[in-house]
């Protein structure tokens, strides 16, 4: 079934403002915090149960991808994954709550902290910087499809252990007379490091490329609150594709080579260091279901997609800037002109 929130004063639907991390009604002006809004709202999130009128809700369920919207009862067509969507018809944002209890039931979100405005005015800047940028780049029919989306993370804790051994040697010289010295001091260098990795980030969306994901971190963990369903209005969202279980090895790829890096910092002052032996022990203390948020824009260029992606609580911003061929030719005459001038220059010599 879905679900929607309504503005308590006018009934018009209320979204998450991420300036003033507040429910707000954009007809009538109300605020409410999203503990007040949860105040007046109470539903049994298990039966689904509608204890005050304040939802608005349909009788869909979610084992099909179309539901009736809650405010207008025109049809809502989703992919198996969508949990926070808008009707296409009236625009009222609309979560799909069954997607969103029981297991699949996040533990923590990071709100938006950036809003749609600030997120135009951001690219803009980004846009108009960029020397290669395309002109369309920065049209208003491509900035609007600027998409706020919570992305869902599996969130990992890990107790790390590695032990290391390396030959390592010192070599100094000296000079009696006619005859050079080297002396070679043999060291045998072990290590054994235990550290503890705590919040490692692994995307667990199918549709978001892994590495811009890893791009957009770093998230302030201190922002980080416990999941309510109000967060995600006013936004899209989805449902992790990949398990805790099945994504664990791409979090211990990360661990493994921290902890490597971290283990290896700690021989220095040698000539040389050969590693014979190293061995790394993993041990998976927790993993957290949570919702990131990040601003979308996918754009298509000369038959090739780029993705602009912006981190929604920080503003740092991840994106493959294209190239425009009209810009670039231009450039290239310019190059050109330098390097005949340096090569004639060099010819003269
Ligand atoms: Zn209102
Ligand atoms: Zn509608």
């Amino acid at each position: 079934m879905v679900r929607s929130y309504q503005c308590p004063g006018c009934s018009a639907p209320m979204q998450f403002n991420g300036e003033k991390q507040k429910m707000v009604c954009e007809h009538c002006g109300t605020e409410l915090t999203v503990e007040e809004l949860d105040e007046i709202s109470k539903f049994d999130v298990d039966t689904g149960e509608q204890v005050e009128g304040e939802f608005a809700e349909t009788g869909d369920t979610a084992e099909f991808n179309s539901f009736k919207c809650s405010s207008c009862g025109a049809e809502i067509l989703t992919d198996d994954n969508t949990t926070a969507t808008f009707c296409s018809f009236c625009g009222r944002p609309n979560m799909v709550q069954n997607r969103l209890s029981g297991e699949l039931t996040p533990k923590h979100v990071i709100p938006f902290k950036i809003n749609k405005q600030s997120a135009v005015e951001k690219y803009r800047e980004w846009a108009k910087k960029g020397i290669f940028t395309p002109s369309m780049f920065s049209s208003n029919a491509t900035i609007e499809k600027i998409t706020g989306m919570y992305v869902p993370f599996w969130m990992y804790d890990y107790n790390a252990r590695m032990n290391l051994s390396a030959n390592c040697t010192k070599v100094r010289h000296s000079r009696k007379g006619d005859y050079e010295y080297t002396y070679t001091d043999h060291y045998i260098v072990t290590r054994d490091v235990e550290a503890q990795y705590d919040k490692l980030p692994t995307d667990a969306s199918e549709k978001m490329p892994d590495d811009v994901m890893d791009k957009v971190e770093p998230y302030n963990y201190n922002e980080m609150t416990d999941f309510e369903m109000p967060y995600l209005s006013g936004y899209y969202s989805e449902k992790y594709n990949f398990t805790a279980e099945q994504l664990a090895p791409r979090a211990e790829k990360r661990i493994r080579q921290y902890i490597t890096d971290t283990t290896r910092s700690t021989i220095s002052g040698y000539t040389t260091v050969n590693i014979t032996r190293q061995n790394s022990q993993l041990r998976k203390l927790k993993a957290e279901y949570m919702l990131m948020p990040v601003w979308i824009l996918n754009l298509r260029y000369n038959e090739k997609d780029f993705l602009f992606a912006m981190n929604g609580q920080t503003g740092k911003i991840v994106a493959d800037r294209p190239l425009s061929k009209g810009k670039m030719a231009a450039w290239y005459i310019g190059i050109t002109v330098v390097m005949t001038l340096i090569l004639a220059l060099i010819g003269r010599f």
